[in-house]
């Protein structure tokens, strides 16, 4: 396994590597859901490339970064025993040099929930993703429906520019209990694990009510609503654009809650399958 330090040392690793390439972006700390992604990405792929940079473009806010947890010798572990050849792992100052200034903004979509809560989170991940993109030119790049939206943006940056990769989403990986898998679990008290079973429960049972035919988002929401979470949102939306759910398309029940240390995002997809490839929309 292969680490590069810069896009140049990246592109000279991957000049004459069998294809296809596939691409998993990460930042690092990485857990089962990860470890998923990379499956999918080396059983389709001759070649797998991972990058983990902890982009300081996309948190709004600097705590929030500084505690992001870094845990560099379990991740390469990792990815030697998943078979990825080669790992892009840059700093900030080979991403971002002194005078950078170009971001990308991917329109209304980068506005709502995530991006009304974290304002420029999306620039943020469009940007680096793009960055991305162009440093390693996979054919195939793999992203977690956990981050549904995300998903929905990277859909978006590709189909509008052109970029010629396939995006493969990659269903969430949940504990036992049904918690999404996420770095940020580590901050969760130990009462608030306990409470935070109501996201996913919650989500869950939306998602049964919309199976027994429920097609009212506000009853949708208050199947899945449990009174003793602190929601920053709770909505039915369309997968694509995030709008309001769309008969052709396929929904989303998508949510964000509050912890002391932390926040927790979760969806469930309400009609399956999930189109979300700009091959497939
Ligand atoms: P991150 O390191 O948090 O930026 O995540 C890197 C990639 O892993 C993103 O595409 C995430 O959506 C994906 N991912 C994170 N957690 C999960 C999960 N529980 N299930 C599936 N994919 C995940």
């Amino acid at each position: 396994m292969r680490v590069c330090r810069s896009v140049a040392e990246a592109r000279l690793a991957l000049r004459d590597v069998p294809r296809p390439v596939g691409f998993v972006p990460t930042m690092g700390a990485l857990h089962e859901g990860h470890a998923t992604l990379f499956r999918r990405c080396t059983a389709e792929c001759a070649t797998a490339v991972a990058s983990i940079f902890v982009n300081p473009l996309q948190f709004d806010d600097a705590a929030d970064l500084d505690q992001y947890p870094r845990t560099w010798e379990h991740d390469l572990a990792l990815l030697e025993s998943l078979g990825v050849a080669i790992v892009f792992a840059p700093g900030p100052d080979e991403m971002y040099p002194d005078g950078f200034s170009t971001t990308i903004d991917v329109g209304p979509l980068a506005t709502l929930y995530e991006g009304s809560c974290r304002p420029g989170h999306f620039a943020g991940v469009a940007t680096v993703v793009l960055k991305l993109l162009l440093a390693i030119a996979p054919d195939r790049a793999y992203f977690g429906q956990k981050d549904a939206q995300q998903v929905a943006v990277i859909a978006k940056l590709i189909h509008d520019l052109d970029l010629g990769v396939t995006l493969v989403p990659v269903p969430t990986v949940r504990d036992p209990d049904g918690l999404a898998l996420s770095s940020r679990n580590a901050r969760l008290g130990a009462d608030e694990r306990k409470q935070s079973l109501g996201l996913s429960q919650g989500l869950f049972a939306g998602r049964d009510a919309w199976a027994a035919g429920e097609r009212d988002s506000e009853r949708i929401i208050a199947a899945a609503r449990d009174p003793g979470l602190d929601y920053e949102y709770l909505a039915v939306v369309d997968s694509q654009d995030f709008g309001p759910p769309q008969k052709s398309r396929a929904a989303l029940l998508v949510a964000a809650v509050l912890f002391e240390e932390t926040r927790l995002i979760d969806n469930v997809p309400l009609n399956i399958p999930l189109s979300v490839s700009p091959e497939e929309s």
